[in-house]
């Protein structure tokens, strides 16, 4: 049985009008005229122009059918049984990348070590190949946004408690984003954690949906994402530092008039074609470790999810994975707040131009006032239609995580347990008051932006 309904044999070339019957099933449509109007009873207009738009390719057809499977795996309660070779055969390409790295760096030691002069200069050019190619790990955020546990003890406490509850090592560092997501990763080669809260995604959640929100994001350290060890995540790191080295945009305009410099021409023009090649196998190579990782990591995935529900029970995380269909209407809200600070009256009416120019600071708090209240305005029947959406083309939050409408039908298999970690008022309030500066500086940044 397939979990998505299949698109309508003829769209209608019917205009949509607010609040009249539907062209295909005659039910009353939708009548917000803020939204797009479609039909929740027959998916008449849910993808307006779906008929002009090409369809899916054949790779995308095959990853949604791979999607599918394994969100039926994973809801019979089974695991994957092709995970586990897939698994290998990604451990041994990263195998192979580490052996070229390894290999490089051995190459240029050994001709500088035991070569001639000329042999030397040559193992001198190999080591910074060997430099440039090396894996990236990332290392500790040391820029704004980063919160140190002596400033926001509130927020490092409730850390702390979900990274317990669901058998996470305490964060190293917790960094505030203006980004409508969050993220927890390792960096550098004592491997510390961060934590990436983006601070719009944040302020649209209640308490509860943000203490699962830190359930998934801790759920990555004890979720058995392979994608994250350290054997694989250096060798895909190493493949696309390869692979920025080599892929197209890279090379520079080729100079020169004379014949002389035709011959230099051919040769860069050779060397493009080469580089290019090897962008192209480097790329695959990326795709390949996407192919044999995306089912263990959306495996992954699911078990967050399940361990964010533990944490602050399942309304909580399955109202968190809602909120991440409304980046748009987050997005809606403050290009509002923003063109409405634009209008507004200046303030400082002297004679100095500068002074009249200067707009009147909005209250701090006012661009996240208004984007909840906008949130809380969004109808049913549009987060309806936003889920469908997901449904039909397999949205994720990003291509490392599955459907959200995939994640929350799975949550709510998942049942409505208890919360294991609970937020007092008073603890609320200590956090939002570690959070004031950031929540103002990056409302500026936003209503600037
Ligand atoms: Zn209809
Ligand atoms: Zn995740």
């Amino acid at each position: 049985m397939s979990t998505y309904p299949e698109p309508p044999a003829a769209a209608s070339a019917d205009r949509p009008v607010h609040g009249s019957p539907c062209p295909r099933c005659a039910v009353p449509l939708t009548d917000d005229p803020r939204f797009l109007v479609w039909c929740p009873a027959c998916d008449w207009n849910l993808v307006p122009d779906e008929d002009a738009a090409p369809g899916p390719t054949r790779r995308e057809r095959a990853a949604a059918a791979r999607t599918d499977r394994l969100y039926e795996e994973q809801a019979a309660g089974g695991h994957s049984p092709t995970a586990r070779r897939d698994w290998l055969l990604a451990s041994a390409a990263a195998g192979v990348i580490h052996l070229v790295t390894v290999g490089t760096f051995a190459l240029a030691l050994w001709l500088l070590i035991t070569g001639t002069v000329v042999q030397r200069c040559v193992g001198a050019v190999v080591l910074v190949i060997a430099v440039t190619l090396r894996p990236r790990l990332g290392r500790l955020p040391k820029d704004v946004g980063v919160l140190d546990r002596a400033g926001a003890p509130a927020l490092y406490g409730l850390a702390d408690r979900v990274a317990a509850e669901v058998g996470a090592r305490p964060v190293d560092v917790i960094q505030v984003t203006d980004e409508f997501n969050a993220s927890y990763g390792l960096v550098g080669l004592r491997r510390r954690s961060v934590l990436r809260i983006g601070l719009p995604l944040w302020e649209v959640l209640d308490d509860r949906e943000r203490t699962a929100l830190l359930g998934h994001e801790f759920g990555h350290r004890v979720n058995g994402d392979r994608r994250r060890s350290f054997w694989l995540y250096s060798a895909v790191s190493a493949l696309w530092a390869w692979y920025d080295m080599a892929r197209p945009g890279h090379d520079g305009p080729v100079a020169g008039r004379d014949e002389v410099s035709m011959l230099v021409r051919l040769g860069a023009v050779f060397g493009r074609l080469v580089l290019r090649g090897v962008a192209w196998v480097l790329y695959q190579g990326l795709v390949l470790f996407d192919r044999l990782t995306s089912r263990a990591g959306q495996q992954a995935e699911y078990h967050s999810d399940v361990l964010a529900g533990r944490v602050a029970g399942g309304e909580a995380a399955r109202g968190m994975l809602a909120a991440l269909l409304l980046p748009g209407s987050v997005d809606t809200a403050i290009h509002r707040v923003r063109a409405e600070e634009r209008g507004r009256p200046r303030i400082g009416r002297s004679r100095s131009r500068r002074t009249e120019d200067a707009p009147a600071p909005p209250a701090p708090d006012l661009l996240w006032e208004r984007v909840r209240e906008h949130l809380a305005s969004v109808p049913a029947v549009e987060r309806e239609r936003l889920l469908r959406l997901s449904a039909r083309d397999r949205s994720a939050v990003d291509g490392s995580h599955p459907p959200t409408h995939l994640r929350i039908a799975l949550a709510a298999r998942a049942g409505d347990g208890d919360a294991a970690v609970t937020v007092t008022a008073a603890e609320s309030a200590s956090i939002t008051a570690e959070l004031a500066p950031h929540r103002a500086r990056i409302a500026a940044e936003l209503l600037a932006g």
